[in-house]
């Protein structure tokens, strides 16, 4: 039982990026971006429900098309006829915690072992063939497993290479990713790919909130009677597709309007061609969907708005409206201006080597020094199986698959394969900054600011995180929770509260809380003069002494701390600081990556 589609009330944007991607699945699919609660998984089940039915070879594992077979299909390829089989648009979800072979497909062990030959074992990207293939929270996925997806979503094909193995299948699905954009934003290579995006929010219209409450609950009381209710109109939607599947190969772009586009594209400084592909294709599903095969200035405009929007500068997106106009009868053209931003600009992009690069051969601090998170780390979670010992866990599957390849049922020493597993928690840099008084506060944290985007803009592709303690008034505040993303840190910096006093051991107190559980590498940068003047919340001790009892508490194996005095004269109490800490004290003219580089380097 699916919920009907035509019952989801508002989200016209959503319901419209859908269909367009109904008529022309070459779009590229849907990224939705809300926050909990807002029917996305609801609504792309249902779209699925309502694509046209398609026909397919009975038994065939790459869900062939009998009107065209794969040619080099296992199990299609060379028959004379074959048998076929009407199905409704199949919906595939993509559960987060999938393996690459999952996806991607693997080698049948026992099928190989027992047949003396490699026999592939299709992957979900096999089963989403002509489906939606739904995945939540698709920014949380692996992004090796998102690089795989798009590649298939663009060419079509999965390529499948590793051991035995070589092979390329049709993989032509629907792609619809959903993500909550507070738990973290896609990395923009990878949300550029997406051909649409839109942003759901929750309806502000108290009798649409009712409505869409009253619908859940006549759904959930009687699911049948309430489908029914509405089966008409989804047929009549479904239809709709159907037509406009057929007019879309006649419609038509002037020389003018594939002008317009490359302009406006331009103008938004969008780099590379999708946005332009996407922008053209979309207008033209949206002239199909009216039944028209050319297409209007309304159709352009309402195609920029789900566009253009994340192929801008990364910023957190406006809600976008929601008219309230039937979402099929064509766009209305007054929705078409989105609100503009500026946008901070991030600090100077740094060249900063992998902060907890590995170990060379230097073992000249044991106690102190930097390690690279171990390859086994017991909760990573295994991306990639290799030849070599690199970790104690043998790969039982892989070195089964080594084995079947051979096609001989005896596994070899030289089938072995271990698993390598993905550190799953990052290193860390934790900026602790003194943020009171007035005059150099501000001057200190644009220059944390500064230091930290421009780490994150360098971490994109290290994969370290960034987080900033900003110390000031009565209790300290953490700014910027551990993140790896530009976006979210941008977000934070909107905000630098500044002025007050100084509860430094509130803020190195929440600096070791926030540290104590992790395992990876963690860089303490602490930007203060060391005059501490507000004791911990809740008591009366002494602020200088707390401070101290809080630095041994962040005297760790894994933490290196530096201490950047805030004080032009230096020589007072941050020197202390860095004591307690066990590291060095810097000027703070020296603030920089190159510092921060230097303090991160393995000795
Ligand atoms: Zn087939």
């Amino acid at each position: 039982m699916t919920y009907p589609f035509s019952a989801v009330v508002g989200q016209d944007l959503l319901k419209r990026s859908l269909l367009l991607n109904a008529v022309c699945p070459a779009l590229g699919g849907v990224l939705i971006a809300g926050d909990r609660g807002t029917a996305k998984t609801t609504t792309a089940r249902a779209f699925a429900a309502l694509l046209p039915p398609i026909h397919v070879v009975r038994g065939c594992p790459f869900r062939c098309d009998p009107a065209a077979v794969w040619r080099e299909c296992p199990h299609c390829g060379g028959r004379e006829a074959v048998e076929v089989e009407t199905i409704p648009a199949p919906f595939v979800e993509l559960p987060l915690g999938a393996t690459e072979d999952r996806v991607a497909g693997s080698l049948e062990i026992e099928r190989s072992l027992r047949e003396g030959r490699p026999v592939f074992q299709p992957g979900l990207l096999a089963t989403a063939h002509r489906a939606v293939l739904y995945i939540d929270e698709v920014n949380l996925l692996a992004d090796h497993l998102v690089d795989l997806l798009l590649d298939a979503a663009v060419s079509g094909t999965n390529t499948v290479e590793r051991e035995a193995i070589t092979l390329r299948h049709p993989a032509r699905f629907i792609l619809i990713g959903s993500m909550n954009p507070d738990e973290g934003e896609l990395r923009p290579q990878l949300a550029d790919r997406f051909g649409l995006r839109v942003n759901v929010t929750t309806s502000t219209d108290p009798r649409e909130r009712a409505e869409a409450t009253r619908r859940r609950l006549a759904y959930d009381a009687d699911p049948v009677l309430f489908q029914g209710q509405w089966a008409r109109e989804d047929r009549a939607l479904t239809a709709q597709i159907t037509v406009a599947r057929d007019v879309f190969p006649s419609t038509l772009l002037t020389e003018g309007q594939t002008l317009q586009i490359a302009e406006t594209c331009c103008e938004e400084h969008v780099e590379g061609l999708r946005a332009d592909l996407a922008l053209s294709r979309a207008s033209r599903a949206m002239a199909a969907v009216a039944e028209r095969t050319q297409v209007m200035a309304d159709d352009l405009r309402a195609a920029a708005e789900l566009v253009l929007p994340q192929r801008r500068r990364p910023k957190p997106a406006p809600p976008a409206p929601s008219p309230p106009s039937d979402w099929f009868s064509g766009p209305s053209p007054d929705h078409s201006g989105t609100t503009e931003e500026s946008v901070t600009p991030p600090g100077p992009v740094l060249s900063l080597p992998k902060l907890f690069a590995p170990t060379e051969a230097k073992q000249d601090s044991p106690d102190r020094g930097r390690r690279n998170p171990l390859p086994d780390q017991p909760n990573g979670r295994s991306v990639r199986t290799v030849r070599h010992a690199a970790s104690s866990s043998v790969a039982l599957d892989a070195t089964l698959r080594a084995a079947a390849q051979r096609g001989v049922g005896q596994v070899r020493p030289e089938d072995l394969r271990y698993k390598l597993r993905e550190e799953r928690q990052r290193s860390l840099v934790l900026f602790v900054v003194d943020a009171s008084g007035s005059m150099g506060a501000r001057r200190r944290m644009e220059a944390v600011k500064g230091v930290a985007l421009g780490l994150l803009a360098d971490a994109g592709r290290q994969r370290d995180e960034v987080a900033v303690i900003a110390v000031r008034g009565s209790r300290a505040e953490c700014l910027l929770s551990p993140t790896a993303k530009v976006p979210v840190a941008e977000h934070a910096f909107a905000r630098l509260p500044t002025g007050g006093r100084t509860p430094l051991a509130h803020g190195l107190t929440l600096a070791a809380e926030l540290t104590a559980e992790r395992l990876a590498a963690v860089l303490l940068v602490v930007v203060s003069d060391g005059k501490a003047n507000v004791p911990l919340p809740g008591t009366d001790g002494d602020p200088w002494e707390q401070s101290l009892v809080a630095c041994s508490r962040l005297t760790r194996s894994n933490l290196r701390a530096i201490v950047i005095d805030a004080e032009s004269s230096g020589g007072g109490k941050a020197e202390e600081l860095a004591i307690a800490l066990g590291c060095a004290c810097h000027p703070l003219e020296t603030l920089s990556a190159a510092t921060i580089r230097q303090a991160g380097a393995v000795p």
